[in-house]
């Protein structure tokens, strides 16, 4: 499989593969919202006692899926806004098991297959699925054209497949065989990196003997494991259906929820970055307090904490209190806040540079230890073409850029914005700091909403004219 672009940046404090459990939390902080769930339909009162697995809240937008209680505990809903907070947290009891006879209905309408899917969106495995070219949460009840497994997490700092994968390769190939149960005769491509490593060899031997699993090696290059690049590459096309697309995490979830029938409520998340003690990947479930990771880990007093990788997580403000459902790492940078002394001396001698124009190009290979300092002004385009060279979606980013800015929006939309698969790489390399994926990013929303108006525009239009033909007709 040829690709194209891509590029890895050598970063210090990078999560060792050790796992470790945080202390049991006695109160939870779970927050109503995360990057692509709203949970707005609130399902408890407040003061009412629930077991761990209960359903606190729903995303009615987002087929339902449950926010989890992950432990046993008392709900507080009006004490901060935006948080349901569980106290008097305990690892008691869990929801009980779903019984085939609880769901006649389903039975009756969808058979077998069906209620494997209500029980992955009712036990909390739902939320670990996408659809690779929306990025979105698929309809559960629908029918994928394919599922794209993936065992690579490419971007720096985020939860490594590999570091979930030791002591549950037995639970994953489980969990392959029950998606496997889910479909019909569509293919399973499971992502593996194209290393010899002994662990490597033993997934493989693990997994050949399933007929439906195809194998696919890529090289360990940032953003080549992106689902959306991966499905172009396979030549799984959007009009044809979704294609289901799950992580390590996802299919782990997959077999404790349909092998165990309980809720899926722990994450293994990762603590990277160079604001890090240690940094390795932490066992811990939502709304465990960030706080205490944060006196456990951050040694930095004044840090910035990034939820999610360095190139697509998102800044998590001071307000936030604990980890959110769709949390895969928090990654620290110390803030910089004086000038770097004698820094004139040693220019870039410690940056690692796209451009090998650094002081730093005359160094062997090194990881560097990134900062929230930026050296240097914006400037305008400077036309290198670097930020074209990296890009994995093979559109022109330098181009775009220049087109918004002098509002050509047609030509955006035939430069194929709709291709970028928003891996943030262009602005990282850009030596002019043009912040190009945000740009390229609120153009392609834009372009969308305005086709999806037209659309809504003209199905309304059918419609009148339909209504018309009939009051005519009649
Ligand atoms: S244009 Fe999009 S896909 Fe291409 S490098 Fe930038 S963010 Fe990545
Ligand atoms: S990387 Fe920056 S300066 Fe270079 S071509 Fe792209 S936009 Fe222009």
């Amino acid at each position: 499989m040829q690709f194209r672009g891509g590029y890895n940046i050598l970063l210090k404090g990078r999560p060792g593969g050790a796992i470790k459990a945080m202390p049991e939390p006695k109160i939870l902080y779970l927050p109503l919202s995360s990057r692509r769930f709203t949970f707005s339909e609130i399902c408890v009162e407040d003061g009412q006692s629930v077991s761990g697995g209960d359903v606190l809240a729903k995303d009615p937008n987002n087929y339902a899926i449950p926010l989890l209680a992950p432990r046993a505990g008392r709900v507080r809903l009006q004490e901060i806004e935006n948080y349901i907070i569980l106290e008097d947290a305990a690892k008691l009891k869990e929801h009980a098991d779903i019984t085939d006879e609880d769901l006649p209905h389903i039975v009756e309408e969808m058979g077998a297959s069906g209620i494997k899917r209500y029980r992955l969106l009712t036990l909390g495995a739902w939320q670990f699925f996408y659809d690779a070219h929306t990025g979105s949460l698929p309809d559960p009840l629908g029918t994928p054209q394919a599922i794209i497994v993936s065992t690579v997490s490419l971007e720096p700092f985020v939860a490594r497949g590999d570091a979930q994968l030791h002591n549950r390769l037995l639970n994953f190939t489980r969990g392959l065989e029950q998606l496997q149960s889910l479909l019909e005769y569509q293919p399973i491509y499971l992502v593996m990196p194209d290393i010899k490593s002994d662990f490597a060899n033993l997934i493989r031997n693990h997994i050949r003997g399933h007929a439906s699993v195809k194998m696919l090696e890529i090289p360990l290059i940032y953003p080549f494991d992106d689902f959306a690049i991966l499905a172009r590459k396979l030549g799984l096309k959007p009009g044809e259906g979704p294609v289901w697309s799950v992580r390590t995490e996802g299919v782990l979830a997959v077999d404790r929820a349909l092998t165990l029938t309980k809720p899926c409520t722990v994450r293994i998340i990762s603590m990277g970055g160079t604001g890090v003690n240690s940094p390795t990947h932490i066992k811990v479930i939502p709304g465990y307090p960030i706080k205490r990771i944060k006196d456990k880990y951050v040694f930095e007093p004044v840090s910035r904490i990034i939820n999610g990788g360095i190139l697509t997580g998102e800044l998590l403000g001071t307000e936030s209190l604990g980890l959110d459902t769709e949390c895969r790492g928090l990654t620290v940078l110390p803030e910089l806040q004086d000038r770097e002394f004698l820094g004139f001396i040693r220019p870039g001698w410690d940056r690692n540079c796209y451009a090998d124009c650094f002081l730093s190009s005359l160094r062997k290979k090194f990881r560097e230890r990134l900062t929230t300092a930026v050296r240097g002004e914006g400037r305008p385009c400077i036309s290198c073409n670097f930020c074209e060279e990296v890009c994995p979606a093979n559109i022109t980013p330098h181009l775009i850029h220049k087109y918004l800015y002098r509002d050509l929006i047609e030509e955006v939309e035939e430069a194929r914005v709709d291709l970028c698969v928003e891996c943030g790489l262009c602005t990282i390399v850009c030596p002019s700091k043009i912040d190009l994926g945000k740009q390229i990013i609120d153009a392609k929303v834009l372009i969308a909403n305005e086709k999806e108006e037209i659309r809504q525009e003209k199905l309304r239009q059918e419609e009148l004219a339909r209504k018309s033909i009939e009051e005519a007709s009649e």
